[in-house]
């Protein structure tokens, strides 16, 4: 490339769409290319920041996080409203896996939470009968049972809470995938493109929106937001309340060992979770906290939580203990109140949430399939008031906006 070119500025590749996408994470490129196989025209426009669809772990969740219920008490009852959708969540994977002829590395291999004491086992007892009744297929497993299914965990392990749709799969390779089953699609992919404001484009309530760049405006009629926690600050825009707020997480990868762990392993009291990779390497993260750059919105690694997640991780498995960490990371999630949020705006038609929820990265394509429908004016399939927007609108009294992700 000349320096002339490198230095040519960004324009927009076009002035008008019908409907832009912002966010090119696992929902906004599944949004992107459920709409445009519909036929729709589509822009997806991505700041190309942190993105935790390229951070993740790969953890296909079904049961109730031990992590989210302990920091997050007062959101289990939203997290209860959403959990019917996450084994709905991990069958779309697979069969989102087979309609690309892709290679997810997806494995349903169950996925075991681990008690060390009697009263984490006692909590794994309550936790399973709630999540039976609310339709998980969920078992104990006593300490023998325990060790056979999983002698590759260490010696306090006494029982645990096994779900069988529970799993793994390779992130970076989805993505991959993905984002050329969009492109394929049609959709209109913009690269390194902040949205740094989202207005209406006029009083009328179909008067649509203007998307301002550096790369110039862009109209769209319609409008999905699936930028994660930048969503916040887009909605702040027209006036519209979308609380989320970023969280930065911690992860780990150990160098490649023979097949060792089969399972996605939780604690039932502490944060980790802990899987192996089709090529060997341990996955190891669940939720220790990373810390956000000084003056910025980017995620760095906070040394303690790599000392404390590491330490768990051996002292659950203990033949992790020589392994070599050939790479530990930071990326933001996002975090609402326990549920996602998919669906239309209150009081601005044409504006569209598309945040996922807790595990989002599980819940990615499914939500994204369901805001798709949405948008089409198709039914989802599914009852959509536990994610509905609205639910925000008693809090817009007290909403001031926040800064920008
Ligand atoms: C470390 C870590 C581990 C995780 N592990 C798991 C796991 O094992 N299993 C699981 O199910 N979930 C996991 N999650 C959660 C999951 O990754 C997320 O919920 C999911 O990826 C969210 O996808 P998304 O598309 O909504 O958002 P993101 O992937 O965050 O994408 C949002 C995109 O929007 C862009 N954007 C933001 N603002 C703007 C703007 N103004 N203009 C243009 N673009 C903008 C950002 O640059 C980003 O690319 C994890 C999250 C983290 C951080």
């Amino acid at each position: 490339m000349s320096v002339a070119a490198a230095r040519a500025p960004f324009v927009l590749p076009r002035a008008h769409v019908d409907i832009a996408v912002i966010g090119g994470g696992i929902v906004g490129l599944c949004t992107a290319g459920f709409l445009a196989s519909a036929g729709c025209d589509v822009m997806l426009l991505d700041a190309g920041g942190s993105a935790a669809s390229t951070a993740n772990a790969g953890s296909l969740h079904v049961q109730m996080q031990s992590r989210f219920m302990r920091l997050f008490p007062d959101r289990v009852a939203g997290m209860e409203r959403q959990l019917p959708l996450y084994p709905k969540a991990v069958a779309f994977w697979k069969e989102f896996e087979r309609a690309l002829d892709a290679d997810f590395e997806l494995k349903v291999s169950g996925g075991l939470m681990v008690a060390e004491t009697p009263e984490q086992f006692e909590f794994l007892v309550a936790k399973s009968r709630r999540e039976r009744e609310l339709g998980l297929a969920t078992e104990l497993v006593g300490r023998d049972e325990l060790a056979r299914l999983a002698p590759y965990l260490g010696p306090h392990a006494i029982g645990a809470e096994l779900c069988a749709n529970e799993g793994k799969l390779n992130p970076l390779k989805c993505n991959a995938f993905v984002r050329a089953w969009a492109k394929r699609a049609g959709v209109e992919i913009v690269d390194r493109c902040r949205v740094d404001a989202l207005a209406s484009a006029g009083a009328s309530r179909d008067a649509g929106f203007t998307l301002t760049t550096a790369g110039g405006a862009l109209a769209a009629r319609r409008v999905v937001v699936a930028a994660g926690p930048g969503a916040r600050a887009l909605m702040a825009g027209v006036g519209a309340l979308l609380p989320v707020d970023p969280e930065p997480l911690h992860m780990n990868i150990t160098e490649a060992v023979p097949p060792l762990i089969l399972h996605l392993v939780q604690h039932a009291e502490r944060s980790i979770t802990l899987k192996q990779l089709s090529t060997g390497q341990v996955v190891i993260g669940g939720g220790w906290p990373a810390r956000l750059a000084p003056g910025s919105a980017y995620p760095v690694v906070d040394p303690d939580s790599l000392a404390g997640n590491l330490a768990l991780a051996q002292f659950m498995v203990p033949a992790l203990a020589p392994l070599q960490v050939i790479r530990c990371w930071a990326g933001l999630n996002s975090k609402v109140d326990g549920r996602g949020v998919l669906g239309e705006m209150p009081d601005v038609p044409g504006l569209y949430a598309a945040v996922p929820g807790d595990a989002g990265y599980t819940l990615g394509p499914l939500s994204a399939r369901l805001v798709a429908d949405i948008v089409l004016g198709r039914d989802p399939g599914e009852d959509m008031t536990p994610y509905a927007p609205d639910r925000f609108a008693h809090e817009r009294v007290a909403f001031s906006g926040a800064p920008a992700v």
